[in-house]
């Protein structure tokens, strides 16, 4: 991801800026670290039945405790109570107890105490997650630009946008508000699209429990895609956004008179990063094959559009746009159904596979298997948004065509990526996360954890690399959609296990015991959303970290983009990996 992809995360006004950066936003991001309390950290929504339940009582100090207690609050006639031992584990991040109550599978709403305090009221029941899709589906409504959202704002931006090169009005009205602000980032907001389409094909009509259907889904993707079709240029590339800002500032985050040639009109931005194509064609790739039954025309619409800008985009050499590409080829293949396209996705996974590292390099014996940044560039792949993309392509491929000469290797390197990188890295924490990802020493003047040899890693992004940095709940699901399609993929219960714990982390598994999306769980930080306030579904940037690598999180309303900010990609891997779990 590149300097322009964050930019939509940039500042309100100057002033903010001002405050935000140097030896200022130093001393707030460090008052952003946990508090004393909550101790206890669990997953808000609670836990499936059949699966891994933990609880994590942070403790540094002597005479720790050594039981907790868990109860059903409900239980009727009858109390429900368990005592179970607490066990001290070493952990990057704080020290820890751990307390395991995997065992307890009766369904019911619980509480757990260890001394005198008391954890968020939580849930066993089978359909935990599933029952949370609706809210994080319904968030993209609230963010419709182009269109009356009734009790959330009137029709906004009918007049976008000017070219900010020719001056040129064109109809760019439509599509979704990204963020917490009011920009239309297709690099961000093609992610609404594609995930809603996945949604679609991993649970079908049994998504939302109240019977909606497809119908509520396909609605939604269809009209972020009348936006997405108009931004496709008459050589078949596609613009970057609308509203990003003119070079690079704010200037064209505000609302405007709908009227178009008058001074407020925004702009768009005509760059066609590499990127924005190959998530075009993957959507509509998925358009027409979601489309072909109900609505031939259209379907056959946008897969004109894919072709067209397929054939139109260079495909350069970064791990990153190859792994993108290669989901991009392998819809094409399924829309189109079209050999060439499966052969271009084998290409395409060929070069991936020799992007990753099966050598043990920066002299150490204990990781291997993680991705180099490009074919030029030999240094580890880090991403805050797709981190798990490589081996996530790789997966797809290997099961799309799973009777190709490479298939094996394929799978043979999603296995090594996962069994000497992640997990030997999700063991550093009691809290199981993937950390950000390793470095060769330290790179730029800040904490990095040696790991081995000349490798360090970061739990977080580094924050004195460039201005922007920013909490890591895309990068964590990511990993989760990794692991849940590894598990099935591989029949190996550990990898679901902690493809949990990665989300668990989001939804308050973690130091502040807090939940990241609201209207679920409990200590929601007040979200940087600046236009339309609260968004039901809405999932925020995360915790990030501060030059120590400790863990921070904005819960004192401070309005930190970094930490608070909704985000298009968080609610869009949420969907993508939760519907991969509770697939059947
Ligand atoms: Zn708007």
């Amino acid at each position: 991801m590149d300097r322009r992809d964050f930019v939509r995360l940039g500042l309100s006004t100057p002033a903010i800026l001002a405050a935000q950066e140097g030896p200022a936003r130093e001393e707030r991001v460090e008052r952003m670290t946990p508090l004393e309390t909550p101790a206890i950290a669990l997953c808000h929504l609670g836990f499936l039945p059949k699966s891994r339940k933990v609880v994590i009582y942070r403790w540094a100090g002597e005479s720790a405790p050594t039981e907790f207690i868990v109860r059903d609050i409900a239980a009727y006639p009858a109390p429900f109570r368990q005592t179970r031992p607490l066990r001290r584990v070493t952990s990057d991040v704080i020290d820890c107890l751990v307390g395991d109550f995997s065992d307890l599978e009766r369904e019911g709403m619980y509480q757990v105490t260890v001394g005198d305090e008391l954890s968020v009221p939580f849930f066993i029941r089978p359909d935990l997650w599933r029952r949370t899709l609706p809210k994080a589906v319904g968030y993209y409504h609230y963010q419709r630009c182009g269109v009356a959202v009734p009790n959330v704002h009137p029709a906004c931006h009918l007049d976008d946008a000017r070219r900010r090169d020719t001056g040129a009005h064109l109809d760019l009205a439509g599509g979704w508000h990204d963020a917490g602000d009011l920009r239309k980032w297709m690099s961000a907001t093609q992610m609404n699209g594609i995930a809603l389409l996945r949604l679609a094909r991993n649970l079908g009509e049994q998504w939302d429990a109240a019977g909606s259907g497809l119908a509520p889904l396909l609605e939604e993707a269809r009209w972020g895609n009348r936006y997405f079709l108009k931004m496709q240029d008459a050589d078949g590339l596609v613009w970057n956004d609308v509203a990003g800002g003119v070079n690079g500032d704010n200037s064209d985050n505000h609302w405007t008179d709908n009227r178009a040639g008058t001074a407020d009109d925004r702009h768009l931005n005509a760059a066609k990063p590499e990127h924005v194509q190959a998530l075009f064609v993957t959507l509509q790739a998925m358009m027409a094959q979601a489309f072909r039954k109900t609505d031939a025309p259209y379907a056959e619409q946008c897969l004109r559009a894919a072709v067209r800008c397929w054939d139109a985009a260079r495909r350069g050499a970064a791990s990153h746009t190859l792994a993108w590409w290669t989901l991009a080829a392998l819809e094409l293949h399924r829309a189109a159904g079209k050999e060439l396209y499966a052969e271009a996705a084998a290409r395409l996974g060929e070069r991936l596979l020799a992007l990753q590292t099966t050598d043990f390099i920066g002299s150490q014996k204990d990781v291997r298997g993680f991705w180099r940044v490009s074919e030029t560039d030999a240094n580890p792949y880090n991403q805050a948004v797709d981190s798990a993309l490589p081996p996530l392509a790789l997966l797809e491929l290997a099961s799309a065509l799973s009777e190709h000469r490479l298939a094996t290797r394929w799978r043979d390197a999603v296995r090594l990526h996962l069994d000497e990188y992640v997990l030997p890295l999700a063991a550093h924490s009691a809290y199981e996360i993937v950390p950000y990802g390793v470095f060769t020493g330290s790179p730029t003047p800040e904490h990095y954890r040696p790991l081995a040899g000349d490798l360090t890693y970061r739990y977080f992004m580094p924050v004195r690399k460039q201005f922007w940095w920013l909490g890591m709940t895309s990068h964590l699901e990511c990993y989760a959609l990794l692991l849940a399609s590894a598990a099935r993929a591989f029949g190996k219960s550990r990898y679901r296990e902690l493809a949990c714990r990665q989300l668990e982390w989001i939804l308050g598994a973690n130091p502040f015991g807090a939940c990241l999306m609201t209207g679920e769980g409990m200590r929601n930080p007040f979200p940087h959303s600046r236009f339309v306030g609260l968004i039901p579904g809405g999932i925020m940037n995360g915790i990030a970290g501060n030059v120590k690598d400790e863990p921070v999180l904005d819960t004192a309303y401070g309005f930190d983009w970094r930490t608070t900010e909704y985000w298009s990609p968080h609610n869009a891997y949420y969907l993508w990996t939760v519907s991969t779990l509770e697939r059947a």
